[in-house]
């Protein structure tokens, strides 16, 4: 593995016995104390807002994000990063197994076969495919309800689809990319939203048309495996990675065929097209955390999928859950980040390069720094600010799920009992392949 910071050393999988009840007794009596339920909403109730203007400060000034600044997109064309990093780990050596290495391809197979392209290339390939997948037929007539009533439906079936969070926003400009890039073959064009189109194409110069009719975001959370997340840096966390964007590519497409089937227009979209955080947090699946990352109503180890419609819907309200608050005080995954790409500093409203969105008040991630740890890292990416957050327990164990319903109220002091119970610490991928 890369140096990383002292503080992130391996331990066995879970947590001791001795510990367990030691931070069992204590958020115990915490919780006495405040008289807090020990079942519900990983997160503690929210507060809800009008708008995303009601919780975040964003400029006036503030540009549309061109795809081709993404990071990821950056490692094609800028000369900064051509050639790119050399690994610095051993193929081999634990943690970079070929078991491990077999398991990071095979979980992002439905990601990244039928052309799909992990969703973080520019849109309507594979099962983000822009048209029709044939799964679903179109009727005679649209189906007809009343908005409340259609996403009930859409949330209803997306639950059995094994989708873990929806909310439904309408497209707000500013989160629209003014250009696409794809990876692959590094072409690219516009994206325009137009109020003559009636169906969503493709233009001969390449410009990609959204009609405004497909005014509804559906988003849509999917949670990744804590465990294998937790190995993270080594090969497995990017496994967990890879299930997520797989699980985002299944989702999407198929709310999309759903609606598609019901006689409406649908995109299904991963990364592309719209930045994805901001529309969670307009339907209210929760805030922006010092990592950079959506801290969602279902905790932080979530990736995010999108599908836009003209199907009409009721939509959800922003929330306010507090995270940033506890944020100013946690850093724990700052002081866990590899490649000190997390600041520790307070919010601001300047990034530190071009493939960060200035102009809105929040903590920037230093994404050149995390991204050269990633080729570092030997193609194995890094998912440590995801793991390492406290608010970022597996389900199933009473002391998690009070854990986070005392994240708000203990602030910076419960990193130290998170600490003191073993969490944020690198799973071995040894102990993850013996832990059935
Ligand atoms: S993914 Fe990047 S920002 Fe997050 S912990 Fe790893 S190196 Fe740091
Ligand atoms: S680790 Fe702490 S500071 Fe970082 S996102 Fe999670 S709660 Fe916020």
């Amino acid at each position: 593995m890369p140096e990383s910071n002292e503080s992130t050393k391996k331990q066995s999988y879970g947590i001791s016995r001795r510990n367990f009840f030691k931070g069992a007794g204590l958020v115990a009596a915490a919780s006495a104390m405040a008289q807090l339920p020990i079942t519900g909403n990983n997160i503690a109730e929210a507060a809800t807002a009008n708008s995303i203007d009601e919780l975040y400060e964003i400029s006036k000034d503030y540009k549309q994000f061109n795809q081709k600044n993404e990071m990821f997109a950056r490692m094609e064309w800028d000369t900064k990063f051509i050639p790119p990093p050399k690994p610095t780990i051993t193929p081999g050596s634990p943690g970079y197994t070929v078991l491990d290495i077999a398991a990071g391809g095979a979980a992002g197979t439905v990601a990244n076969t039928l052309g799909t392209g992990f969703g973080w290339r520019s849109g309507n390939e594979g099962l983000y495919s822009w048209s029709s997948l044939g799964a679903a037929k179109p009727p005679q007539e649209p189906w007809k309800a009343d908005p409340a009533e259609a996403s009930k439906a859409i949330k209803r079936f997306a639950h059995d689809n094994r989708i873990d969070a929806v909310g439904i926003t309408t497209v707000d400009p500013r989160w629209v990319y003014t250009d696409w890039f794809h990876r692959g073959t590094k072409e690219s064009g516009k994206i325009e939203l137009s109020s003559t189109a009636d169906k969503p194409e493709i233009k001969e110069d390449g410009t990609k048309v959204i009609p405004t009719k497909m005014k509804y975001v559906i988003v849509l959370l999917h949670r990744m495996p804590f465990e294998m997340v937790s190995t993270s840096p080594y090969v497995l966390g990017h496994a967990g990675t890879q299930v997520g964007y797989s699980l985002m590519a299944y989702g999407a497409s198929t709310i999309a065929e759903f609606i598609r089937g019901l006689g409406y227009n649908a995109i299904p979209a991963g990364n592309d097209t719209m930045l994805s955080i901001p529309l969670a947090i307009q339907a209210g699946l929760g805030e922006l955390g010092r990592n950079g990352l959506l801290m969602s109503t279902i905790g932080p180890n979530v990736r995010i999928s999108k599908v836009i419609t003209d199907l009409p819907l009721a939509t959800d309200k922003p929330v306010n859950l507090g995270v940033r608050d506890f944020c100013e005080s946690c850093k724990k995954c700052a002081r866990e980040c590899p490649s000190g790409a997390i600041s520790e500093g307070d919010m601001t409203t300047e990034g530190f390069n071009i493939s960060n969105n200035d102009g809105i008040k929040k903590w920037y991630v230093d994404c050149e720094k995390c991204r050269v740890f990633w080729n570092e890292n030997g193609g194995a990416g890094c998912i440590r600010c995801i793991a390492t957050c406290p608010y970022n327990k597996p389900e199933g164990y009473w002391t998690h799920e009070l854990g986070n319903k005392l994240a708000p109220i203990l602030g910076g002091g419960l990193v130290t009992v998170d600490d003191w119970m073993g969490y944020g610490k690198i799973v071995e991928s040894e102990d993850y392949w013996k832990n059935q």
